[in-house]
């Protein structure tokens, strides 16, 4: 099968354990306000008004051969392939033949998802993923709502049967200046993370403004709002470590 690839990132450490390669899948459903990838929103190929086109179809043999390239740097440290978007599991019959292939050459698999998807996706592609690397963008659902356009049960319906399922799950949460860093969310998330055993971390992501330019080229609206200061990230980091008994980290 083909997909359309965005981006192939090498040498990744922050996207599940050891040295990774992560692949970023074009399509995605959500359309969260604070998107830093909006040219991952449509599955096509799309060109910029400079004539860059974003996105290049590839087959999942294709890109395995890439992934693999680096296999010598996974082996020493415990690494493989991560599969990010736009939304992988919007192509979920996809990401399950590369995942499975993937597996089988003896990489370890991850998988970067806001969780929206319907559940025989997250079922099937359970099978090959060995660490969820989960977004939970917001508890109150009509402000995820709000800034993401699709509801958050399905999500957080996702996750559960995730979790009482025996998946190794990361938390990642990204941080956003007045839109879901108050107190009632943290406090959510916190709480959430303690009641599903398989979330082994929560990772903060606060917000980083790189989608706008991106957004302007493509005639698209992202959230307009400048760095948050050097501190936020941390700041954010300690209030929420002492809302749960998970790891909290800097993503
Ligand atoms: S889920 Fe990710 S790629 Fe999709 S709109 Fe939200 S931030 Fe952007």
């Amino acid at each position: 099968m083909n997909a359309v690839v965005f981006e192939i990132g090498k040498f990744a450490t922050h996207d599940g354990p050891g040295i990774r390669t992560v692949v970023f899948l074009k399509g995605c459903p959500l359309r969260c306000t604070w998107c830093h990838s909006p040219e991952s929103w449509k599955a096509e190929p799309e060109q910029y008004p400079d004539g860059t086109i974003v996105g290049k179809v590839m087959s999942s043999d294709e890109i395995l051969a890439e992934v693999l390239k680096d296999k010598d740097f996974y082996e020493v440290s415990g690494g493989g392939l991560t599969v990010s978007g736009g939304e992988p599991l919007f192509r979920a019959e996809f990401l399950v033949e590369l995942l499975a292939k993937a597996k089988a050459a003896g990489l370890s698999t991850a998988v970067e998802t806001s969780g929206y998807a319907p559940p025989a996706a997250i079922e099937k592609v359970a099978a090959v993923c060995d660490l969820w690397l989960f977004d939970v963008k917001g508890l109150d659902p009509e402000k995820h709502r709000a800034h993401t356009r699709v509801d958050n049960a399905p999500i957080l319906r996702n996750l559960r049967w995730l979790d009482a399922h025996g998946a190794k799950i990361v938390l990642r949460c990204p941080m956003i200046p007045g839109v879901n860093d108050f107190p009632a969310n943290l406090a959510a998330l916190g709480k959430l993370a303690d009641e599903l055993k398989g979330i082994e971390r929560i990772d903060v992501e606060p917000y980083v403004p790189y989608g706008i330019d991106k957004a302007r080229k493509l005639g698209l609206t992202v959230y307009e709002a400048p760095m948050p200061p050097p501190e936020y990230g941390s700041g954010v980091v300690s209030v929420l470590a002492k809302q749960t008994k998970k790891p909290v980290r800097l993503g």
